[in-house]
């Protein structure tokens, strides 16, 4: 096997594979590495804990390169409603207001990453390396190679790092970040409801931090109670029925009658940003480039808009002659992601730091700004379209264009 090729993305996740789907069907030769693969689908199987709210700019993107069905055939919650509220400020945002189908979808993250690895499958010019274990990363900016624990030996001229946020890629490449942890951690809750579920998602703001509810498919939904560390562990430990009690005391009655908690888990919640994504031969996408507070749910859409991106930069410079895997063209995608990146998260640090904090006047002005929101109408419907990634300047695949 001739194992030379154009592109060689690292990590098989949702960002990686979308990379790679991007590129299927082009004349570029692809390669993706993949160390664990996801557990097959079966409709009887309860939803995931990891789960993610993909805007419409991230349903553009997977409809474009033909994954989306692959969610649709499988398990999904679209959502048209999202319910944002403290103590006296309320707003509820409605795709109807813009005439559009939804805001959203609430996708268990197995289930996209599913769909991707069936679609890039159908490629001929992907190659997908999966279960694959990396033995060596030689990086040089004439051209890398990544050695596997059965002795083969892949050679690239452009290396993508996609693979998640302790991206061995980047630390070998010798890529810095910056980064600090919120003191806060994610206790996610999955729940069975009395009800079925309806198209809304809700987020309130308490002293402790937001608390979330996002709906599943039939009568579950996924819980999710940001709290500092010390008492995300306390609540973890306790048994389910306790665990229940703590619950309805503390969540607001729109929660609704629980049945059952069917699992838990919790995550840090930590900011990272690359200093820089790309150098010579190499370049970082997804959480490899950026980890940010989940508060918005933000992560994958951004790093599926860096897929798009990146997919659509490498694939022009092939158009016109040029090397992949100059730095120039390489810059070229950095320049397009990484300040939109910096943005999204330094509003959500902004969002977070007011709605944390308890300063009367600060309360004062979230409570206005909530007001506000629910009363101008332009403003309401900037929201809004900025949750459905709709906002700031597109890649191509993101706006359902073709960049083949
Ligand atoms: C509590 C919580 C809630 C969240 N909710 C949302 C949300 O609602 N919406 C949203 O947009 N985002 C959300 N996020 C963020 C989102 O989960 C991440 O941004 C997303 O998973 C990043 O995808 P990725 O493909 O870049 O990285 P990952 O998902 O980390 O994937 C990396 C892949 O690389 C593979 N890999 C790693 N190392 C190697 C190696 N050496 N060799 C081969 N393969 C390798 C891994 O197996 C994995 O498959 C949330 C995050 C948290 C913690």
């Amino acid at each position: 096997m001739n194992n030379d090729f154009d592109v060689l993305i690292v990590g098989g996740g949702m960002v990686g594979a979308t990379v790679a789907c991007a590129l299927g069907d082009s004349s570029l030769k692809v390669a993706i590495i993949e160390q664990s693969p996801p557990e097959d689908f079966e409709p009887q199987q309860p939803h995931d804990l990891r789960v993610s709210a993909l805007s419409i700019a991230s349903q553009n993107i997977l409809q474009t390169i033909g994954a989306w069905q692959g969610i649709e055939n499988r398990r999904y919650c679209p959502f048209k409603r999202m319910r944002v509220w403290e103590t006296a400020g309320d707003t509820e945002f409605c795709s109807d207001a813009i005439k559009a189908e939804e805001l959203g979808f609430i996708v268990e993250n197995r289930i996209t990453q599913l769909a991707l690895l069936d679609r890039l499958q159908q490629f001929t010019n992907v190659e997908f390396f999966c279960p694959a274990t990396i033995t060596k990363i030689n990086y040089a900016a004439t051209g890398s190679s990544v050695e596997l624990d059965d002795g083969s030996v892949i050679n690239t001229k452009v290396l993508v790092a996609a693979d998640g946020g302790m991206s061995r890629v980047r630390q070998t490449v010798g890529l810095g970040v910056t980064s600090w942890d919120y003191q806060q951690h994610a206790l996610v809750i999955y729940v069975e409801t009395d009800y079925p579920q309806q198209d809304i998602t809700w987020q309130r703001f308490v002293p402790s931090g937001p608390q979330a509810f996002l709906p599943l498919t039939d009568n579950y939904g996924s819980i999710v109670w940001y709290n500092s560390p010390d008492e995300v562990r306390r609540l973890k430990a306790l048994p389910y029925e306790a665990l229940m009690d703590e619950l309805v005391d503390t969540f607001p009655a729109c929660l609704g009658k629980l049945k059952q908690i069917l699992a838990v888990a919790s995550f840090p919640l930590k900011r990272q940003h690359a200093q820089s994504y790309v150098k010579q031969g190499v370049v970082l996408a997804g959480d490899a480039a950026h980890m940010i507070n989940p508060l918005a749910g933000q992560g994958v859409n951004i790093g599926l808009l860096d897929a798009a991106a990146l997919a659509e930069v490498l694939l022009d410079a092939f158009k016109n002659g040029e090397d992949i895997a100059d730095i120039k063209v390489l810059k070229t995608y950095e320049n397009l992601r990484r300040n939109e990146n910096l943005k999204m998260m330094t509003v959500m640090d902004i969002f977070y730091r007011l709605f944390s904090n308890q300063i009367a006047p600060i309360k004062f002005l979230r409570n206005l700004g909530l007001g506000l929101a629910e009363r101008v109408t332009p403003a309401k419907h900037k929201v809004m379209r900025a949750a459905m990634g709709l906002e700031g300047k597109l890649p191509k695949l993101a706006k359902g264009e073709s960049i083949l």
